[in-house]
This record gives C-alpha cells, sequence and structure tokens, in this order.
C-alpha cells in the first residue's frame, strides 16, 4: 500500500516519498508525516537472519513506496558500506544487563551518521524520480557534529554539493579540525565571526531570498536541507530499531514477541520518534524512555503536559542534546491530537510566540508509551566511571545520560524487562569529559594524549575518525563576517557578481 505524505499544519496537497524529501520543510512550516504507519510484512525470525543492509530495505521499502527495489538497494548500498568500521554496521553490547546499540561507527563517530550516510542518495534519487535537472547544493548552519555528519554524507556525491556555515570561535577543536579537514570539490566550510544563531540566521535568510534562488535556477542550482526534520532523515533511523529487536532474538537473548524496553538520549526527539514509528510498526517495543539532561524540557512535558521553552539554557557535557525546541515532537503531537492539523497548528503558534504549549488531558492519556527523567551532570558523569569501573565498558556522555535515565527508570517501575540503550556517540568524541568522569587525574593531559589514554583503558582503537584527523591538513580556511555570507555562497556557486 502507497505511503504519502502530508504537512502537521494541514496546508498543501498530499506528496509522495521523494517530493517530501526534495522539499525537507512543508512550506507552511509544518513537518510531513506518513498518511499511515506501515506495519512490517516479515516476521522478525526471518529478519534475525538479515544483514543490517537487508533489514533497512525491509523497513524503508514500505515508507519510500515510491522507490523501486533497485533505487532503494542501490542507496542502502552506497550508504552502509566500508565508511563502517564494522561489518555489523550497528554492533550491540551487552554491560550490566542491558544492551547497548553502537550507532557510532559511521565515518564522524556519532549516530547523525545513520541517517546522513543515505540522505545524499535518498536526494539525488529523489531528483532523478521527479525529473529535477538542477544539481543540489545543501546549505547547513552547524554547531559541531551535523556540520561534519552532512560534509562527510555528501562528500563526493555527484550532483550535489555543501556549503556548512559555523561559529568560528563556537565549536570544540576537534570538531572544527574534522570540519575544516573534510576531502571532496563539492564541499565548502565557512567560519562565521559570530554566534551558531547568527550562522543560523543567515542561512535562513538565502533559503527565503527568492531573487537569489532565481539566480540559482538560472544556473541550474537549487537550494535544499538536509536538516533533521527532514523524512529522509526519520526513515532511515527506524531501522536499527528492528535490527536491534531481530539481532537480540536471533542470539537467543529474547523469546518470540518478547516485550523490550528502548532508551533514548534525546535532544531532538528524532532518534526517538523513529522507535517510536518502530513500535507502530509491530516491534514489540514496551516503553519508550525518554532521557535528557539539564536541559529537561521533554521531562517536564512527559509528566505535566506542558512544553515550556521559557527557561535558562544550559551548557552541559552533552551538548548534542541541549536543546530546548526539540523539532521532531511535532510529529508526536500532531498524532496525539488525532492527526488534527488545526489543533497541531494553534499548539505551535503558542510555542513560536509565548514560548509555551499545554495538551489536552486526552492527549496525554495518550503518552502512556513514553517514560521520561533527566541526568544531572554530577550523575552523568558517575554514570561513566561507574560502568567503567563495573565492566570495562566506556561510554560517551550523551550515552552515560541514557544510562543513568535508565537506572532511574527501574528503580521507580521495577520494570526489568530487556533494554536497548540507543549509544549515540563513541567516547572518543567526547573523550575530554569521558576521561575527566573517569579520573580527574587526566585532566592535564592534551586532546591527543587522552585519546591514546582512552583507547588503552577502554581497550578499544582509536577510530579512524579521530586517527585521520591527527595529521590530515586543513583545506577551508575561510572566515567571513555574519553579513558576508551570501557573497561567501556566490562565490563557491560561481553566480553572479
Ligand atoms: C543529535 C544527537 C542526539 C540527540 O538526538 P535527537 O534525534 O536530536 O533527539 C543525542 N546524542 C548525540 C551524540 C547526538 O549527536
Amino acid at each position: 500500500m502507497e505511503v504519502f505524505y502530508s504537512s502537521t499544519r494541514g496546508s498543501g496537497d498530499k506528496i509522495t516519498a521523494s517530493e517530501a524529501i526534495l522539499k525537507g520543510l512543508s512550506d507552511d512550516g509544518g513537518l510531513f508525516v506518513p498518511d499511515h504507519i506501515p506495519v512490517l510484512d516479515r516476521s522478525m525470525r526471518e529478519l534475525a537472519d538479515m544483514s543490517y543492509q537487508e533489514i533497512a530495505y525491509e523497513v524503508m521499502k514500505l515508507f519510500l513506496t515510491d522507490f523501486t527495489e533497485e533505487e532503494l538497494r542501490d542507496c542502502i548500498d552506497r550508504a552502509y558500506d566500508s565508511k563502517f568500521d564494522t561489518k555489523e554496521i550497528v554492533p550491540i553490547k551487552e554491560a550490566e544487563g542491558a544492551y547497548y546499540l553502537e550507532l557510532f561507527h559511521g565515518s564522524t563517530i556519532a549516530f547523525k551518521d545513520m541517517a546522513l550516510s543515505i540522505l545524499p542518495h535518498l536526494m539525488i534519487t529523489s531528483a532523478k524520480k521527479n525529473h529535477v535537472k538542477n544539481q543540489i547544493v545543501i546549505l547547513t548552519a552547524t554547531s559541531g557534529d551535523t556540520g561534519k555528519a552532512a560534509l562527510a554524507g555528501f562528500a563526493g556525491v555527484e550532483g550535489t554539493k555543501i556549503i556548512v556555515f559555523y561559529p568560528k570561535n563556537g565549536v570544540s577543536p576537534i570538531q572544527e579540525k574534522q570540519m575544516v579537514t573534510q576531502k571532496g570539490d563539492n564541499t565548502y566550510v565557512v567560519g562565521i565571526r559570530g554566534n551558531f544563531d547568527d550562522a543560523q540566521n543567515g542561512v535562513k535568510a538565502i533559503f527565503n531570498d527568492h531573487e537569489f534562488a532565481k539566480e540559482m535556477e538560472a544556473s541550474g542550482l537549487q537550494f535544499s536541507s538536509a536538516n533533521s526534520i527532514n523524512i529522509g532523515r526519520l526513515v532511515p533511523q527506524i531501522v536499527y530499531y528492528v535490527y536491534a529487536y531481530a539481532k537480540l532474538l536471533g542470539q537467543g537473548r529474547i523469546k518470540d514477541q518478547e516485550r523490550i524496553n528502548v532508551v533514548v538520549p534525546t535532544g531532538n526527539f528524532g532518534n526517538i520518534l523513529a522507535a517510536f514509528y518502530a513500535k507502530n510498526m509491530g516491534v514489540p517495543i514496551g516503553r519508550l524512555i525518554c532521557a535528557s539532561n539539564e536541559n529537561k524540557v521533554l521531562y517536564d512535558f512527559f509528566t505535566t503536559g506542558r512544553y515550556d521553552r521559557n527557561r535558562e539554557f544550559v551548557l552541559t557535557s552533552s551538548p548534542s542534546m541541549d536543546i530546548l525546541i526539540s523539532s521532531n515532537l511535532e510529529r508526536l503531537i500532531y498524532r496525539i491530537a488525532g492527526n488534527d492539523a488545526g489543533k497541531n497548528k494553534e499548539l505551535m503558534a503558542g510555542l513560536s510566540g509565548s514560548g509555551y504549549y499545554e495538551i489536552t488531558e486526552q492527549m496525554k492519556e495518550q503518552l502512556a508509551d513514553f517514560y521520561g527523567n533527566y541526568a544531572n551532570e554530577q550523575e552523568t558523569a558517575e554514570r561513566i566511571r561507574q560502568l567503567y569501573e563495573n565492566t570495562g565498558y566506556v561510554v560517551d556522555t550523551h550515552t552515560a545520560v541514557a544510562s543513568a535515565v535508565y537506572k532511574k527508570y527501574v528503580a521507580d517501575t521495577n520494570d526489568t524487562a530487556a533494554a536497548v540503550i540507543a549509544s549515540t556517540a563513541s567516547p572518543f568524541k567526547f573523550t575530554r569529559s569521558v576521561m575527566n568522569a573517569i579520573d580527574d587525574k587526566y585532566d592535564a593531559m592534551s586532546d591527543f594524549e587522552l585519546v591514546d589514554k582512552l583507547s588503552e583503558i577502554g581497550r578499544v582503537s582509536v577510530p579512524r575518525a579521530i586517527e585521520e584527523i591527527r595529521t590530515a591538513p586543513v583545506v577551508h580556511d575561510h572566515v567571513c563576517d555574519k553579513t558576508e555570507m551570501k557573497t561567501a555562497v556566490r562565490r563557491f556557486l560561481h553566480i553572479g557578481s
């Protein structure tokens, strides 16, 4: 059965998956949602014998119904290849009886790679299907992680170019080094004299500049976005929850139809929404445990039914979760409002206006699948140290938030069903915070000394992504004022004066 997509804010027609991938965001500011969640047409036993790529096909074919089998398999094979440092793509590690689903074995050692390694291929396939002749230009503002993952995904992909703006003094030295050493003729990285908001606002202004769009068109170019609300990023994230269940079943760790819980360190709500979609496809998942850091807006939402971004923004050691507006939550709100775009639109207007909204009792009742909690900085560090001391396994700060929240969940509910914890970054990506948590004597060491020490005590080899940046030459050294972003774009694309 075909799946069509429409906006959570109601305007516009139903469109195909490939059209939704090309558009990214609906013109009315809403997010594209499928008109129904398809149910898996393979049994978990059948899936248990399949590779990651085969399972990816079985899941994605049900959502991207206007892609042919050949197109979809081609996208999958190009994405999940030797860019990943293990054939399994997402290994599962057991520690203290919980299953850590390692989503960080791709080129930038964070879970964004799971979606951003396939998105470029889905996008150019979508362009071909819709007879778009233009080259696709991806324009992104980044606070660190997404920029590098998008660069790595799009680098060298024919028919695309990618431009990333980052705040020159607002990212970590390792994050900057990862970006400015990015290879590929179609990549362009620019530091902005300003903060992340300046970069983001500049990008939005260029996106909304209709005159500029016409000039682009005349040069055979058009903009698109690799933003996390693109349905082409959400669908590939459902795959690994299906994969995790199938593999645990195949390994005899769970029985047929046994319910598992899933724990997700959450920021923009994309990853946990993918787990919710997996549950609705028929994966026997019990609770979806939403773990926040001190920016606990989602915990407050799940406990009170009121979403309120009016609060202090806290910088934590899990920066990819330092978010006060979880964009993907809108897809869940739309659903619990009974797919009522009018109601959803009203709530979102409240959020952008006064900064909050409150859902009805009836909507709240439909959130029973979710459990929210949070871990503060001390609890997060304590969890890294404890887990290491008990088992020798080292997790990153984001995963540690999830692990700490999972402990709170078990204490609260006595629910000891098997649990899968989404492990979203390699500890090598946040080496200093991780090593300091284990023992503060490491604080005197340099970044790369810490990397070697972590490899030694954790008994894991240094990931290729880190080895590469030790010696890689800087190939992007462009810096500009926040007012010069359009000029920078013109220069790279060779358009206008
Ligand atoms: C992006 C990110 C998250 C948050 O994922 P969402 O889908 O935005 O909720 C968690 N951990 C890491 C390491 C990330 O990069």
